[in-house]
This record gives C-alpha cells, sequence and structure tokens, in this order.
C-alpha cells in the first residue's frame, strides 16, 4: 500500500525530522543501520496539522492507512492486536521537530482488556500482565480521557499504605486486580468509559498525541524554547517490548558520553524489572549502566550497547541520548537522538570530537552556543570555604544556586516573579513542574537519577540542579522537608551545588569562574574564524584583569564615573558636583586627578598592546548625589558646612529627568576644568606607561554627543591640554579621540560629527532610551506586561532592537565612514555581549563589540557563530 500520512520505520530516515519528528526520523535511521528496533511506523507531522488546522478531523483514507500499517506489524511480530491468544501490545508516543521532553502524551500497552489480559499471562505471568494492564488504564484515562492523574496515584498510595508494600513493583496481582477495578471507577466517576476496543484504545490516543501539542506545558516550553507553533507533531506506533518481565529484563537510558562532564564513556542509568518510564520518572533509584556488565543476565545486553552507542555516535557524528530495554536478556534500540548536555560537556564534546578527528573544528565552534557557554561563567562555591553540607545528592546540572525555598511550580513563579532568587524542592519533578523550574534558580529532588526528568530538564536550561537527595523527607503540601531532625520551610534560605550534589543551609558566598583548558582552545578556534573585536567594559584594575584573562583585546568602555564608586572615593566626586565656586571645584578636581593618574595607569599596564578607550565623566546627578541623612552630615562635616546648606546645593542640582539633564559631555562643556582634569590624569598615566616600555593605545572618548560643536569644542580643549601636557615632558603619545553614538541626533548628524571623531562607539543603552523614549531607570515597571502581551517582542534593553535603534546604527555607520572611511566604530552598550547583537554588529561590518569581562567568551564565541553562519550562506 502507499501511504501518504504515515511511514514504516524501515521506509524513512534521519533526514525526514520534518515530516517524522526527532524521535521517528531517528527510529527510522536505527532500523537502516540494522539495529534491533520494535518494528513500528509513524505518523506524519502533516496529518497532526491536518488535524489541528481543520477542527479535529483526520485526512480522508488516514485511519486505513493505520490499519494496514498494524497489518504489517502484526506479520512481523506474529501476534495480532486485540488477539485474546496471542496478543500484540503497542505503544503510541508523540515526537516533534525538536525535542520536547516530556511535554507531550505517550499511551502504553495498547492492545489490553479483560479479553486479552488471560492471553498475555499465559505468554508472560500474571503480575506482569495485571501491571500492564493497570497501567494501560492509568494512562489512558490521563492522557486521552483527561481525568486528574493524582486520582490514580493516590489508588495506588492507599493500597500501598494498606498492604504496606514500599515500591509498585512489590504490588501482588491480588492488589494490581484491586487498582484496577478501582481506576475503573475513578474514570466512570469522571463521567468517561475505558474502551476495551484495542481499535478504539489506539485511535483515541492517537488523537490524544496530537491534541497535547497544544497542551498547557507543550506551549510553555515552546516558548521558552522558540520552538515554533505551527510544526505539530509526529505520532509513533510501535510494538511494545517489556523491562518488567523479571530479573532478565530490564530498561534504561543512556549517553554515549558524559552528559554532564563530556567524559568519553557510555554513562547511563538502568533499572531491572521496569518499564522506561520508571527509569525517567525517578520512582526508584536506578543502577549505573556499567553494572549491567557484572550481571550476567545483562552482560551480553550490555556489550551490544555499548558497540550500538559507538556506532551510532559514528553515524551522527555526535554525542547520543538512547533509551533501551532488555527482554528476557535480549536489547532492544528504543530511541537514539543528539543528547542534551551541560555547557561544559558541549565544549569537551566538541574539542574531543574535533581533536580525533570526527568534526572539523569549525563544526566544534558552532556545536557550542554563545548562549550556552554563559553556563560556565556562573559562579561556584568556593572549594577554599567550610560549607555547612545537610545532605548530598547527585550532582545532576552543575553550578551552584541559593535562594529560598519553595515546594510548588506556583509559590516559585510568584516569588520569582517578585524579584525573588528560589529553590524549587520536589520529591520528583515531572513535565507540570516545568514552569516552576523555568522560574527557579535551582532544583532539588529528594528521587531522582541523574537522567530523572529534573535532572535532564535542568541541565537544558542551564541550570543548577542536586537529584535523588534521598536523606530528604519532602512533605510539598505542607511546605516542609525534613533531613536528620532538621525542618526547612518555604520562604528558608538554601544554597545547592549541582556540582558536588551538596546542599547547604543559608546563602553561600560563591566566586566567578575562569576559562577551562578546554574552553580556551575553543575559543581560540572560534578567534580564527571571527572578523569582529571583542573588547570588555571595565571601569576598574580589577574589571580589566578579568576581561584580559578572558580574552578581551582591549577596553571598550571605561566608564571613569565608576572609577569613584570605591569606598573613600565617592566623596570626591560628590565634592567635584557640589562644589560652589571654581575654587572649590578645582581642590575637588586635584584631588581626583592622583587616583585617576593611578587607575587609568594599572588600566594601561593590563591591556598593554591593545587600545584603552577612557570616556570621560558621564555621572547621571541622581546616581551620585547623597540621599541618606547620615551621608549627608558627613559629607557636610567634610566639607566645613552646614547640613541645611549642603541640603541646599543638593535641592538645586535636583532633575525632574536627570538621565536627560547635565549629564555626558555637557558636565564637560559646562565645567571645561573636569575634562581638562581627565585628560592630564590619562596623558600622565600614558607617559608613565610609555616611558617604562608598556606599548599602548590611549582613546578618549566624549559621551552624550547631541550636536557637532559639542565634539568639536571637546576635542579643541582635549587637544589643547594634552599638548600642554606632552610638551613639558617632551614624549610623544600617538592618542585618539572619539565620541559616543548614544542620541538619534548625533546618528542623524553621523557625517559631520565624524569629521572630529576617529571612532565611534554605539551607548545603546541610552541609544535605545532616547529612540524609544523609554526611561532605562522606570522602564522595569511595565517592560515586562509589554513582553508578555507581545506588544514587544523582547525587552529592548537586554536584545536590541534591530529594527529600529538598528537602522540609526546602520545610518550613522554609513554616514560617518562617507566623511572618513577609515572610521573606527563599536558598540558597548550592554548589548555588546548578547549574541543576537553581535551578529547583527558583523552583519553591518562594526570593528568590534564591548561588553561586561564575563561575556566576553559568549562575544568571541558569537561573533565567530556570525562569520561561520555568513560562510555557510555564501556556499
Ligand atoms: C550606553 O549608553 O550604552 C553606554 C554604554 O553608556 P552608559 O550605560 O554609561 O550610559
Ligand atoms: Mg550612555
Amino acid at each position: 500500500m502507499d501511504y501518504r500520512w504515515l511511514k514504516h520505520f524501515r521506509d524513512g530516515s534521519a533526514e525526514e525530522r520534518d515530516l517524522l519528528g526527532g524521535k521517528g526520523a531517528n527510529l527510522a535511521e536505527m532500523t537502516r543501520l540494522g539495529l534491533p528496533v520494535p518494528p513500528g511506523f509513524t505518523i506524519t507531522t502533516e496529518a497532526c496539522r491536518h488535524y489541528l488546522e481543520t477542527d479535529s478531523q483526520v485526512p480522508p483514507g488516514f485511519w486505513e492507512e493505520v490499519d494496514a500499517a498494524l497489518r504489517e506489524i502484526e506479520l512481523s511480530r506474529g501476534s495480532r492486536f486485540g488477539d485474546p491468544a496471542n496478543p500484540l501490545l503497542l505503544s503510541v508516543r508523540s515526537g516533534a521537530k525538536f525535542s520536547m521532553p516530556g511535554m507531550m502524551d505517550t499511551v502504553l500497552d495498547l492492545g489490553l482488556n479483560d479479553e486479552t489480559l488471560p492471553g498475555l499471562i499465559r505468554m508472560t505471568n500474571e503480575r506482569f500482565a495485571l501491571d500492564a494492564y493497570r497501567r494501560l488504564i492509568q494512562m489512558y484515562g490521563k492522557v486521552v480521557l483527561g481525568v486528574d492523574g493524582d486520582r490514580f496515584e493516590q489508588a495506588i498510595e492507599t493500597i500501598k499504605r494498606e498492604t504496606n508494600r514500599a515500591y509498585d513493583v512489590d504490588l501482588t496481582p491480588a492488589d494490581l486486580r484491586r487498582a484496577i477495578f478501582g481506576f475503573q471507577e475513578i474514570i466512570q466517576e469522571a463521567g468517561a468509559t475505558f474502551p476495551a476496543e484495542p481499535m478504539e484504545q489506539l485511535r483515541g490516543s492517537i488523537l490524544a498525541v496530537f491534541r497535547s501539542w497544544n497542551g498547557e506545558r507543550a506551549r510553555a516550553y515552546r516558548r521558552a524554547n522558540d520552538i515554533s507553533e505551527t510544526l505539530g507533531t509526529a505520532v509513533n506506533i510501535q510494538s511494545m517490548v517489556f523491562g518488567n518481565l523479571g530479573p532478565d529484563s530490564a530498561s534504561g537510558v543512556a549517553f554515549t558520553r558524559n552528559p554532564s562532564t563530556g567524559e568519553r564513556a557510555l554513562f547511563g542509568e538502568y533499572l531491572p524489572e521496569a518499564q522506561g518510564e520508571d527509569v525517567v520518572a525517578g520512582i526508584r533509584t536506578p543502577l549505573p549502566v556499567e553494572h549491567m556488565a557484572e550481571d550476567p543476565a545483562f552482560a551480553p545486553a550490555y556489550r551490544e550497547l555499548k558497540a550500538f552507542g559507538e556506532k551510532l555516535e559514528r553515524h551522527f557524528t555526535d554525542m547520543q541520548d538512547l533509551e533501551f530495554t532488555v527482554e528476557h536478556g535480549h536489547l532492544w534500540m528504543l530511541q537514539t537522538r543528539t543528547g542534551k548536555r551541560t555547557a561544559t560537556a558541549a565544549v569537551k564534546i566538541a574539542v574531543d570530537m574535533a581533536l580525533a578527528g570526527s568534526i572539523d573544528q569549525s563544526t566544534a565552534v558552532r556545536r557550542v552556543l554563545p548562549e550556552q557557554i554563559e553556563q560556565l561563567l556562573h559562579p561556584r562555591i568556593d572549594d577554599s570555604l567550610e560549607v555547612d553540607v545537610i545532605a548530598t545528592g547527585l550532582p545532576a546540572s552543575p553550578g551552584a544556586a541559593t535562594g529560598t525555598v519553595v515546594f510548588d511550580r506556583e509559590t516559585a513563579c510568584e516569588r520569582a516573579e517578585a524579584g525573588e532568587a528560589v529553590i524549587l524542592v520536589r520529591n520528583e519533578t515531572s513535565a507540570d513542574d516545568f514552569p516552576g523550574m523555568l522560574c527557579a534558580r535551582g532544583v532539588l529532588t529528594a528521587r531522582g537519577g541523574m537522567t530523572s526528568h529534573a535532572a535532564v530538564v535542568a541541565r537544558g536550561m542551564g541550570k543548577p540542579a542536586v537529584t535523588g537527595c534521598s536523606d530528604l523527607e519532602v512533605d510539598e503540601s505542607a511546605g516542609y522537608f525534613t533531613v536528620h531532625g532538621l525542618t526547612v520551610h518555604t520562604g528558608d534560605a538554601l544554597t545547592i551545588d549541582g556540582s558536588t550534589g551538596r546542599v547547604m543551609l543559608g546563602t553561600v558566598p560563591t566566586i566567578a569562574p575562569g576559562l577551562t583548558a578546554d574552553l580556551e582552545t575553543l575559543l581560540a578556534w572560534a578567534d580564527g574564524y571571527r572578523r569582529l573585536g571583542v573588547r570588555a567594559n571595565a571601569d576598574t584594575p580589577e574589571d580589566a584583569r578579568h576581561a584580559h584573562d578572558l580574552g578581551a583585546e582591549g577596553i571598550g568602555l571605561c566608564r571613569t564615573e565608576h572609577m569613584f564608586f570605591g569606598e573613600g572615593r565617592i566623596d570626591a566626586i560628590r565634592e567635584m558636583i557640589l562644589a560652589e565656586t571654581d575654587e572649590q571645584r578645582a581642590a575637588a578636581l586635584a584631588r581626583l586627578e592622583p587616583l585617576q593618574v593611578a587607575d587609568f595607569t594599572q588600566l594601561f599596564e593590563t591591556m598593554h598592546d591593545y587600545p584603552v578607550t577612557i570616556r570621560l565623566l558621564d555621572p547621571p546627578l541622581h546616581e551620585f548625589l547623597p540621599q541618606d541623612e547620615h551621608e549627608i552630615e558627613r559629607i557636610a562635616a567634610d566639607l566645613s558646612q552646614s547640613v541645611e546648606h549642603v541640603k541646599t546645593v543638593i535641592a538645586s542640582h535636583w532633575e525632574a529627568n536627570p538621565m536627560l539633564g547635565l549629564r555626558g559631555c555637557r558636565m564637560g562643556l559646562i565645567y571645561p576644568e573636569i575634562t581638562v582634569m581627565q585628560t592630564r590624569a590619562i596623558m600622565r598615566a600614558a607617559i608613565d606607561c610609555a616611558g617604562r616600555g608598556i606599548r599602548i593605545e590611549p582613546e578618549l572618548m566624549v559621551p552624550l554627543v547631541a550636536t557637532t560643536e559639542e565634539l568639536r569644542r571637546q576635542r579643541a580643549l582635549i587637544e589643547e591640554t594634552a599638548a600642554t601636557v606632552l610638551a613639558e615632558t617632551g614624549v610623544e603619545i600617538d592618542y585618539r579621540i572619539g565620541t559616543m553614538i548614544e542620541v538619534p541626533r548625533a546618528a542623524l548628524l553621523a557625517g559631520k560629527v565624524a569629521a572630529y571623531a576617529d571612532f565611534f562607539s554605539f551607548g545603546t543603552n541610552d541609544l535605545t532610551q532616547t529612540t524609544f523614549g523609554l526611561s532605562r531607570d522606570d522602564s522595569a515597571r511595565f517592560l515586562p506586561t509589554y513582553v508578555e502581551q507581545g506588544i514587544l517582542e523582547a525587552d529592548p534593553f537586554q536584545i536590541l532592537d534591530q529594527e529600529g535603534v538598528g537602522e540609526l546604527i546602520i545610518l550613522a555607520k554609513e554616514r560617518g565612514r562617507e566623511t572618513k572611511p577609515d572610521l573606527t566604530i563599536g558598540i558597548c552598550g550592554e548589548h555588546g555581549g548578547e549574541p543576537s547583537a553581535v551578529e547583527f554588529c558583523h552583519r553591518i561590518g562594526l570593528d568590534y563589540v564591548s561588553c561586561s569581562p564575563y561575556r566576553v567568551p559568549i562575544a568571541r564565541l558569537a561573533a565567530a557563530h556570525a562569520a561561520l553562519g555568513e560562510i555557510a550562506r555564501d556556499k
């Protein structure tokens, strides 16, 4: 038969992910490679889209195709669906183009009913068959009939409690019969019926999987992962194999390399006498997969599994995530897909595979996403600290997180929205907890292994997680957990270390990590592909050193006003702002100058051979004037003024809109002595360094220029001052003067402004503020609502608005370079380390991006991705 809406595994291939979904395409590929895959077929995403778009109509001829395909499975398995003597059982699983772990529905053991049950009992055993039957009713009830899943769980818990059984596997046939009866009743109470007819079960399940594409969990996951709403899911129908047939059966999951560390060795877990779902749900704590080798019942299957893993990794040239079942010692491969991994593992695997020649260096660079390595630059717990560990679980997803404890997703989201860092604590997580995990800083579970839902999802999100922390007794509904006699309630502070599995009470200090050897290697390769320079925004010598260590090629922005935030320094700048006479200001500036010389000297030393762009003072007054009564009193005492007088002076500086007030170059134009002092300090530092043979490239940057005349005057003053200092010492220093482009007028007049600038640097924080007419300080109150409601796609202060602000940048770049073809142009707003903005800067031909030190590696990688993306497009 010619199939229009489905494909047998043997007829598909890995190329057909759009049509067959990731799972279906890979089942087909494994079948083609000759691996033992239980026979089955995949209903295409086209069929699903048809169903969703036509108000729940399946395409014409659809059920006939399903019937025909089913007959073929029956033939190859030698059993029949619904046959009382020799029943075939089927699984129905979703499988979209992009993996959405646990977000959509699955129904197992289809084909069982009161007639086929005795057949299965004869073929296997009573306990097994009854357990399969109760699972079917439970899943069908929840997934297809929409009955509250907790009711089934509660019924099972009641039976276990009353019969004193610890685990599901301990349930006896009598217990299971009781469960089956109870489940049927629960379904009837909900006004539904469990269909006995196998074909009806199959049809109901297929349609439920179609519908699950639009379920709440699936939609939330797609939003979080930028997956298109219109793709639809494929549905895989496969003959069941059983991991719970006895001590020589098992289910497991394995990665061809360690997904946490990237180490090259089969890594995973298996549960003897269990279904695959038991492993993922973390019902019992599974065994490490390598233990299979020591169990004679599983040793041959383990050897095969290792060989298949290697074959699949070679075939797909990437680390694979495998699901398997051993049925009476026989290995069945149920799934392979590219394995999710932590950033650490992603980097190590990419580097190792490139060094082994399996992939080339550019592929290795492309395999690691810039956003991903942000995880590596997250804080970790300082090993030298004595910490008070209250429990230890599995190190499921690395990194340290501190927050207040919450036990459910609603509280997690509410508190996170209010700006609180939270740690979600659960017995185990399920897909229902996804939104809560998204809101939390970290996840802690009492049950579940390294491949449990909590572990896999947290790793995907790059969030720290500790799982299987079995000493914890969690009472989710009462909102507390106990561990070794200690009780921790909702709202208590907790720290988890997902790299070691440690759980600590309270807040534990963390430190910023440096680059690992693997990341250094990968970034060095990335540097070979990128065209954009990457500098750092660094205001202090410590920042500059950190940035330099992370690979910054100079400083693109030193905000000199920030050099005075430190203890004891803020006073000098406040005195300068509050000065009422020229003499007072001169005295304050005289105190500032040596501090500036010392700081600039250190910046030049640290960034020798690279440009250091020093921006002249840009102090929005509200950020610098004292508000606090004590502070005002202290300043008054320092200045030998009365408190009232100081308050009056502060009041005289009050501005309704300080972001648009006396700041930027306006300060240096109204008080030229500030520009003079700073220029002198820069020149003196430069002369000192040059005298010691340090190669330096000082750049002086004038902020917030709106008119050509502002820049012309500031430039003239800088040149005159520099000439005086240089003449005094007789030293030659090559320096450059440029401007920030951060208001639309400067962008529009860039052609004229360029006449007085050796370089431009886009201050996209202010340029976003002034282009949108949106206050940087106040917008946080309503921007999240804008984004939530889709009025804006993203917060433009985080993600560069390429359409509007970007247009101004392009225009300014073009006009500037028309006047001066060799004008150096960069960007130094917060967007400089944001991957999509880096790609934009590459595309429009800027020279460099400058960003916070910790984002320098991200920008280096993003710049390489931009260049490699361009090469791929041009091919
Ligand atoms: C900017 O406006 O983008 C900028 C870098 O300057 P600041 O953030 O200091 O205003
Ligand atoms: Mg600015």
